[in-house]
């Protein structure tokens, strides 16, 4: 039967919902705070150069191409992406670097002036047994409602639990990787992967050492025309599949009638007008913590799962950088010398060490027009914790000097001196922009064996027709797991009203 559904929020996993369910028939609407589709997908054009300002590595693409073959298109016709050869380029403090290829025999012979033989085919068994493990535990936490009694009575559910003692939740990442790899290089690596959804690696279970499978084994993708080109080519689907959309439109409150949901109270954040939209069916793509806190200020909150532990956030510096590197790739990584410490800091003091892990994304390597002739545009991203007060603007200005001495000493150049662009991205600004609660990135972060059980379900087990997609609910982070919970809405969706 045809109902209207309407959708809170128009980023990934909202307009990935939007397409789903107009695909199955019913009328769409989505309400979107910002001018933009996207959420925390955007972009940032500026004196000739474009950046990504948000997500910047692109894994499991054909999660964005079911949604256009679902639709009877050619994803191929609206959305292209090229396979990355060098997926990311590592640099140590003591000028020990490798880079990470997509053929092994090309990422072994790199890694030969950090490992020996032995301890680079222990990485290779552990890049294995990521695949193992993802492939036992997709079908069940990722692919999945966890919250339905119906999906554990499958073979791939059951296969997943006889194995999960093969999986390795009571070790923590590092330590595991420690014991299997030894070589401190080649764990710093691995361990790098917990930030991939905002977690420490001497915390989270080693389950999630699987992380590397999806950029290493399965490979990493640029998207033609950058990251942005994900939510605008999905919206321009969704509009062609009849979903309507309105910007600038903030969803103020979620009515309920008895037990179901009833309507949205919506602001339009141009006229100021409030008006309310009759739905039995609302898809809530904003984060969980600030949906029960603002839209549903009248219900009781699950607060257990509410006052987890957030992921980390970012501090994000855009340059427009006079000049070229030819020993950076799309994807950077400079690791900080204590790695341990780092993590300590994040998530105790809730401030970034004076040694951060840089990430420098470069677009510009793949898409020469997104910077001036001669010229990169640099996304430079350290992990800082979510936002709980703290004078942002002072750890902007230090996190900035500590930057620029250690791209000093490593590239061996004064970087301050090639910036003719910057703008600047923290926590309070990312809340702001998408009203994700602390600014955090990924929801709540995994550092807790049971974080899979402890993230927010995908529907409302008190409010009948309430449902929640994206990052802060199950299951997790990061565009490919929003996309799996867009699914997850449209199947519970047509459980529940057929
Ligand atoms: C700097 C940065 C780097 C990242 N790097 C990566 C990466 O490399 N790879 C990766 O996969 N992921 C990365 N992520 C994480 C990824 O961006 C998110 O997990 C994902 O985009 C979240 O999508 P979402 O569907 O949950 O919605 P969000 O992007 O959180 O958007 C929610 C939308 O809902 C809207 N909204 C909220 N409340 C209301 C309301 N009341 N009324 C109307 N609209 C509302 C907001 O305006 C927003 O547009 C990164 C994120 C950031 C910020």
């Amino acid at each position: 039967m045809i109902k209207t559904v309407t959708i809170v929020g128009a980023g990934i996993a909202g307009i990935a919902s939007a397409i789903r369910l107009a695909k199955l028939g019913h009328q769409v609407h989505v309400f979107e705070s910002a001018s933009h589709p996207g959420g925390k997908l955007r972009q940032i054009e500026e004196k000739g150069y474009r950046f990504d300002a948000g997500p910047s590595l692109f894994t499991l693409p054909n999660l964005v191409d079911e949604l256009f073959t679902l639709c009877n298109q050619n994803p191929q016709d609206h959305f292209q992406y090229q396979t990355l050869e060098d997926i990311c380029h590592y640099f140590y403090e003591d000028g020990k670097q490798f880079v990470a290829y997509k053929s092994w025999d090309k990422f072994s012979d790199s890694l030969t002036e950090i490992a020996s033989k032995n301890e680079i085919a222990s990485l290779k068994k552990q890049l294995q047994k990521a695949a193992f493990r993802y492939n036992i535990t997709a079908p069940v936490f990722l692919d999945q409602c966890l919250h339905r009694f119906k999906n554990y009575l499958n073979f791939k559910t059951l296969k997943g639990i006889l194995n999960s003692g093969k999986l390795n939740v009571f070790e923590s990442m590092d330590k595991e990787n420690r014991k299997l790899i030894g070589n401190p290089y080649l764990v710093q690596y691995m361990n790098r992967f917990a930030t991939y959804n905002g977690s420490d690696p001497y915390r989270a279970p080693a389950l999630l050492n699987m992380i590397p499978h999806l950029e290493q084994n399965l490979g990493s993708y640029f998207p033609k025309g950058g990251m942005y080109n994900i939510p605008k080519s999905l919206h321009k689907l969704a509009y062609s599949m009849g979903v309507q959309f309105y910007f600038q439109h903030t969803v103020e409150e979620i009515v309920t009638e008895g037990k179901n949901v009833s309507s949205v109270r919506v602001r339009n954040l141009k006229t100021h007008e409030v008006f309310e939209r009759r739905s039995n069916i609302v898809v809530c793509n904003a984060d969980v913590y600030n949906t029960y806190k603002f839209l549903l200020p009248k219900h009781k909150s699950p607060e257990k799962i509410l006052s987890q532990e957030r992921s980390t956030s970012a501090l994000v510096f855009y340059w427009g950088i006079k000049g070229s590197f030819a020993e950076l790739g799309l994807h950077n990584i400079l690791f900080s010398d204590d790695y341990k410490s780092e993590f300590q800091q994040l998530f105790q003091t809730g401030e970034p060490t004076n040694d951060p892990t840089i990430y420098i994304n470069i677009s510009s390597k793949c898409e020469p027009s997104d910077a001036p002739q001669g010229c990169e545009n640099w996304f430079v991203m350290i992990n800082v914790p979510s936002n709980s007060g703290q004078n942002w603007n002072e750890i902007a200005a230090k996190a900035k000097v500590n930057i620029l001495q250690k791209l000093q000493r490593i590239l061996k150049k004064d970087i301050s001196q090639l910036i003719e662009f910057e703008d600047v991205l923290d926590p309070i600004k990312i809340e702001q922009r998408t009203s994700s609660h602390g600014g955090s990135l990924y929801g709540t972060s995994s550092n807790n064996r049971f974080a899979a059980f402890l993230r927010h379900k995908n529907f409302s087990s008190s409010i009948k027709g309430l449902y929640f997609c994206g990052g802060s609910v199950h299951p997790g982070g990061g565009i490919p797991l929003c996309l799996n919970s867009a699914k997850i809405v449209s199947q519970l969706i047509t459980e529940d009203f057929g």
